[in-house]
């Protein structure tokens, strides 16, 4: 009998390939180095990419001597995203805005929520055990009705519901949507910087009372907590959102003037 034992190829042969790797003859480069104005000498492997052309000096050949691995994941994102036509989240464009509001515990939750990797009940239902070593319950840790799905988790839950209209009130706004609750609307510098904080202290509690080291939600709390942080990061945002309410509020009205004197 003869048994196949199928291997996955190594991940870095695969990327590779995938962003065009290639060999070529190896040789010496001689260059004039521009601080010291020295000849130097370098040997290079001959790994790399990019098109090979007999004259030196125009050549579009990046070696793999020179390249570090952002270069190489920069080139491999622009190789997949081009066969799949993506584009990219626009949450990112938001983060991107407010990152130096954020706690580097801020930014690495926003960027698993973005990319969908934060841990939620459905998943964790299908390989967790209990003590008992039985499969966890999928059920929503905070309300315990329903299955934690990821809408569930970021826009369904009525414990969720209820926090996101605290959090408009204290941004002055009647509602948040579902698109400015996930940052991929943006509303405003500080408005922003708000809701990212209380989605990070939101999802604290909830893990917290998940792990059963708290027994139930304390919105007041968790408001609290939310307010505390962006005072420490943006000391005058409640002034910052009220002028840019009220600049909101003089422009719709300039604009329903200039209407009814045109009518
Ligand atoms: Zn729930």
């Amino acid at each position: 009998m003869c048994k196949y034992v199928s291997k996955q190829p190594s991940k870095s042969v695969k990327i590779w390939f995938e962003i065009g790797g290639r060999k070529r003859d190896e040789r010496i480069i001689t260059y004039k180095n521009r601080k010291t104005g020295e000849q130097v000498q370098e040997w290079e492997s001959g790994f790399g990419i990019g098109r090979d052309t007999e004259d030196l000096e125009g050549e579009l050949w990046k070696p793999l001597e020179k390249m570090d691995s952002t270069q190489v994941y920069e080139i491999l994102n622009n190789i997949r995203n081009e066969l799949k036509n993506y584009e990219p989240n626009l949450a990112f464009k938001t983060i991107h805005k407010i990152r130096y509001n954020l706690t580097p515990a801020e930014r690495e939750y926003w960027w698993k929520l973005i990319h969908k990797l934060t841990s939620i009940k459905q998943t964790e239902s299908k390989y967790i055990k209990d003590n008992k070593g039985e499969l966890i319950s999928n059920k929503c840790p905070l309300c315990k009705t329903q299955k934690e799905t990821r809408n569930h988790y970021n826009h369904e839950c009525p414990k969720v519901l209820e926090f996101r209209k605290q959090i408009a009130r204290i941004i002055y706004k009647e509602t948040i949507t579902n698109e400015e609750w996930m940052l991929q609307k943006s509303i405003d510098t500080a408005s922003d910087t708000v809701i990212a904080k209380a989605r990070w202290v939101y999802h604290c509690e909830r893990c917290k009372i998940d792990h059963k080291s708290r027994r139930r939600i304390n919105n007041n709390i968790l408001l609290d907590t939310t307010i505390h942080r962006t005072d420490l990061a943006l000391p005058k945002w409640k002034e910052f959102i009220k002028k840019t309410h009220e600049n909101t509020k003089i422009k719709t009205k300039q604009i329903q003037q200039t209407k009814q004197i045109r009518t």
